[in-house]
Formats: structure tokens, C-alpha cells, sequence
């Protein structure tokens, strides 16, 4: 009998019986790739969305495909990932976009800019408005493909060691803050110090800086930002989800068949969803043990908020007027944004905030 009619006449469990289906899966050649972190191997929400990708992928592929994933500073230094995708010295970077904002600024569209786009939103712009459709046109020149795989959430305002009570009270401090968000504080009168994850907590410590920020209660607790600054502030204003992405180099990425490409697709999705989940499910439990510890929590004043967002949008009227690749990926996210604000205004702010209030 030859395989045609085998398949014909013995469906499918016949054909795994007999062993076609192992043959079309070993078709698929053997490929190692190396993912560059930018993130510590300590920190297993955004450093393990690497993992659950490598992960997923290798599962997908019998074993066939593997990634290795490499944290911050073993192959190349934390900030040193779009060159080396670019470059092709890796295959592929897991990072946040906006550490990349001294590059062009238009990258920080693609993590989080101040007053932005929510998780959700962001991850709608993405996957069914015109955001990753933008992003893969703009970071062609960089040899990049990209994906967005993770976001933290809304995250928290930071660690200080003093109360902030009014916009004065940012005059001249010196604050560890993600990224493009740096450019914000300046026109607030701080000082922005963009460091990777794995070196905050020494500048910290040895008093380098006075204040920093990361992400929210669960990594803050294992950084140990408790043990040097008390007041511990809200919302992270800068950043309403910062988005995660995966970069591949866009001739690794070619070189693969349909079959392992549609293979990277779904896994960074995979880990997209994981690392929020992750974030979700965990940082209620540690806000509980740093205030139980001794932390206090602070809400930014509506002075420090308002003041925040007249110099935010200040700034991208600048860039509008002197960065064409910011202006058309912007005027496309902003117009999301006033849509997606409307929506929510209706649905999730007014079902969350009811349920906040009912303390179940
Ligand atoms: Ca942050």
C-alpha cells in the first residue's frame, strides 16, 4: 500500500500508527537560538517570560528548536540588546523598547510613555489595532521583527526617601526611573538615572540616587527597595502597562520555515498573557507584606499628577513637531487612546471601581 492511500484508508490514527506523522515533525530542521535578557535571572516575572517562551517554543518542536535565554550583562550588557539583534551577534532580545528612547523616542511608544495606553489597551492596539503593524515598519531599520511578549500592569510610582508633597519636592532629585519617563522628570526639575534592573539597589544603597522605581510590590520586595527608602508612592503614572517585546533578528527570523515561525508567533503570545498573569496574581500578596513590613503607601498629590501630565504632553508636541516617525506612530496610538478611555470610562473603570469599594 503506498502512503496515499494509507492516509486514505486508515485516517489519522493509522497514520500515527504507522508512523508518517513523526516523519513530517523530524522534517523540521534542528535551530539553537540565544535570546539576550535585559532583565536579572532573579526577577521571574519579567525575566521568566523569556523562560516560558524557550519553553513553549521547544515543546511546540519535539525539542527541535531550542532557545537559550541569557540575563542581562552575560552576553552583552542590559542595554546593549537592539545592537546586538541588530547586529546579528543574537538571534533574539527579550526588553523593554523605551530603555532604547536615546536611539529615537519613538521606541517608547512601544513599552510605555506617561499617560498612556492601559495594559489592555495597549495589548488591543497592538494585536487588533495598528500598533504591531507600525512597530514592524519602524523597527525595520534596526534588522528587527518584533513581537510584544509581556506586560507588568499599571505599575507602582517608586521608593523614596522622602514624602513627595507638591511638584517642588521633585526639584533636584535624583531618581532611578524607566527609560523615556526620565524625559518627563526633567521638565519636573529631577534628575533621571536610567539603570538596568540588576545594578538599582547598590546606587540605592550607597546613596547615588534618592529615589527609584521598577515595577510594582512583587519585584520591588525581592530588589529589597524596602530596606533603604520607606515611602512607597502610586499610581506609576509614567507607565499604565509597560509593555515587554520580543526582538528577533529579522534574517534568523526569515530563515525559518512557516511551521517554526508561526511556532515564535504563538509562544511570545503564550508568555504576553503569562508575565500579566503573573504580575496580577502576585502583587496583591507582597503590597500586603511590605506595608505589614513597615512600608508606607502615599498617593501622588493631584498637584504632582497635573503638573506631570501638562509637561507630558508638552513633550510630544515637541516630538510631533520634530520627529516624523514618532508623529505617525503617535497620532495613531493617541487616537486609540481617547477611543479606548471612552469605552473603558463605561465598562472596566466603573465595574472595577464598584468592586473596589464592595471589599468582598
Ligand atoms: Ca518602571
Amino acid at each position: 500500500m503506498d502512503r496515499r492511500s494509507l492516509i486514505k484508508n486508515a485516517g489519522i490514527a493509522g497514520v500515527l500508527a504507522a508512523g508518517a506523522a513523526p516523519a513530517i515533525v523530524s522534517a523540521q530542521p534542528a535551530v539553537r537560538w540565544r535570546l539576550a535578557s535585559s532583565f536579572p535571572r532573579a526577577l521571574d516575572t519579567i525575566f521568566g517570560a523569556a523562560d516560558v517562551f524557550a519553553k513553549a517554543v521547544s515543546d511546540a518542536t519535539g525539542g527541535r528548536f531550542q532557545v537559550s535565554v541569557h540575563p542581562g550583562g552575560e552576553l552583552m550588557p542590559a542595554f546593549g540588546v537592539v545592537d546586538g539583534v541588530q547586529a546579528g551577534t543574537v538571534e533574539c532580545a527579550h526588553t523593554a523598547p523605551y530603555y532604547f528612547f536615546g536611539k529615537d523616542d519613538t521606541f517608547a511608544i512601544g513599552t510605555a510613555i506617561p499617560f498612556g495606553l492601559n495594559s489592555r489597551q495597549l495589548t488591543a492596539w497592538f494585536y487588533d489595532g495598528n500598533g504591531l503593524k507600525l512597530f514592524r515598519e519602524f523597527y525595520d531599520a534596526y534588522n528587527i521583527v518584533n513581537f510584544p511578549m509581556g506586560n507588568t500592569g499599571a505599575q507602582m510610582g517608586g521608593w523614596y526617601r522622602k514624602e513627595i508633597k507638591s511638584p517642588a519636592d521633585l526639584q533636584g532629585l535624583k531618581f532611578r526611573v524607566g527609560g523615556f519617563a526620565g524625559k518627563v522628570m526633567s521638565k519636573l526639575g529631577a534628575v533621571p538615572q536610567n539603570i538596568p534592573g540588576g545594578e538599582i539597589y547598590q546606587a540605592l544603597e550607597r546613596g547615588t540616587i534618592d529615589a527609584v522605581e521598577w515595577v510594582g510590590p512583587y519585584d520591588d520586595e525581592k530588589l529589597g527597595f524596602q530596606r533603604v527608602a520607606p515611602f512607597y508612592y502610586y499610581p506609576g503614572w509614567w507607565e499604565g502597562g509597560a509593555q515587554l517585546d520580543l526582538y528577533v533578528n529579522k534574517a534568523a527570523f526569515n530563515a525559518l520555515s512557516n511551521e517554526y515561525k508561526a511556532i515564535v508567533t504563538a509562544a511570545a503570545s503564550h508568555a504576553h498573557t503569562t508575565m500579566q498573569a503573573m504580575y496580577d496574581a502576585r502583587n496583591p500578596q507582597a503590597l500586603k507584606r511590605l506595608v505589614a513590613g513597615g512600608t508606607k503607601l502615599e498617593a501622588f498629590p493631584r498637584s504632582v499628577m497635573d503638573a506631570a501630565f501638562r509637561a507630558s504632553m508638552e513633550l510630544y508636541g515637541e516630538l510631533n513637531d520634530t520627529n516624523p516617525r514618532w508623529k505617525k506612530i503617535y497620532e495613531d496610538y493617541s487616537a486609540f487612546r481617547r477611543d479606548a478611555n471612552l469605552w473603558f470610562r463605561f465598562t472596566e473603570a466603573r465595574f472595577d471601581s464598584y468592586m473596589q469599594a464592595a471589599r468582598l
